[in-house]
């Protein structure tokens, strides 16, 4: 798939980055396709927890253009005029930048998963690829830049984060055009994602991309999505993890939960410091062979399952302390390693 190293592929698709692109006739210029009836809500969320509104797809009007690397991108309208003149303020400091990745629709990101499952398996595809609706590169809203530097195209994540300077330049002009950067350093237990330098996002207001970018917030916290907003989540009490990182992991566990078709969650609670951690890890890493945790916690969760017959769960049912593992590898990154009873 595309010219990407696999390791960065899995950074990129987790992110709902890089995808296959849809292959399209260009279409006529902003300008000809001026519609004033043409109204999307620019503030739109959409992350792990957060689906795609449903008849997104239908109202989008995008642009399609060709980039330096020859592929087809797909940008909705106003987010692809106000990327022209961010790209031209750029080019006077000698900064080239052209879009790698824009929109990808729900249809596309359901192939990407499909082939993923069928190569990988499921459980590998849904830990490496984002959940087809839950992409915010579905909104046409979000786009992944890439460098030219030297009139050569710099598309390897690996690469691009090789030049910190430059991204720090390209950041600060961002909220002057209706752009915020989305994915910050160190909110990835808010966004759901690692630190992207590559992928903004338009929000079709400069004052409020302005107060974005200054105060360092992520969109969520901004809406008033984030930490606040999850009182379903009881982080308790820990001489092991701070705060910061209890609340990361119980919103790994919902991001998970999130996929469970039709369950209301009640509440995720931290079950405490683990009394046994080594025989919890010995186990956790049995059933995890490739993982290497060093570190492992516990959660527990309250929950009701959809009223049909799921398969795997008793239907309309209250299911009281469902436990919840996690474990941590030798870099520091926290995972789902189990769940049950
Ligand atoms: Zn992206």
């Amino acid at each position: 798939m595309k010219k990407i190293l696999i390791t960065v592929l899995a950074v990129c698709l987790l992110a709902g980055c890089t995808g296959k692109k849809e292959t399209s006739v260009p279409s006529a210029k902003p300008e000809e396709t001026a519609d004033p009836t043409y109204q999307i809500d620019y503030l739109v969320l959409v992350n792990k927890l957060h689906q795609l509104p449903d008849d997104w797809e239908t109202n989008l009007k995008t642009e399609h253009f060709t980039n330096t690397v020859g592929d087809d991108v797909e940008v909705e309208v106003n987010a692809y005029k106000a990327y022209l003149e961010l790209k031209e303020e750029l080019a006077k400091e000698d900064i080239y930048v052209d879009l790698d990745n824009a929109r990808r629709s729900v249809a596309v990101q359901q192939e990407i998963m499909d082939e993923f499952t069928k190569e990988y398996g499921a459980d590998y595809a849904a830990k490496i690829v984002a959940k087809p609706g839950y992409s915010e590169h579905h909104t046409g809203l979000a786009l992944d830049l890439y460098l030219i530097i030297d009139g050569k195209d710099i598309v390897l994540n690996e690469e691009m984060m090789q030049h910190p300077e430059i991204w720090t330049k390209i950041h600060a002009k961002l909220a002057d055009h209706g752009f915020i950067l989305r994915y910050l350093p160190d909110k990835e237990h808010i966004t759901g994602y690692a630190y992207e330098p590559w992928h903004i996002r338009y929000i079709g207001d400069t004052e409020k991309a302005k107060e974005i970018m200054s105060k360092g917030m992520t969109l969520e916290g901004w809406l008033g999505e984030a930490k606040e907003t999850n009182p379903d989540i009881i982080l308790g009490s820990s001489e092991a993890y701070s705060d910061e990182e209890r609340q990361e992991m119980a919103v790994l566990i919902k991001c998970q939960f999130a996929a469970w078709k039709g369950c209301q969650l009640q509440n995720i609670r931290y079950a405490g410091d683990l009394a046994d951690e080594e025989e919890i890890l010995k186990w956790l890493n049995e059933n995890n062979p490739d993982c290497g945790f060093v570190k492992a916690a516990e959660f527990l969760m309250d929950f009701h399952s959809p009223k049909e017959d799921s398969g795997s769960l008793n239907p309309d049912q209250d299911y009281k302390d469902y436990q919840w593992w996690l474990g941590c590898d030798e870099e520091g990154s926290w995972q789902i390693a189990g769940f049950g009873y």
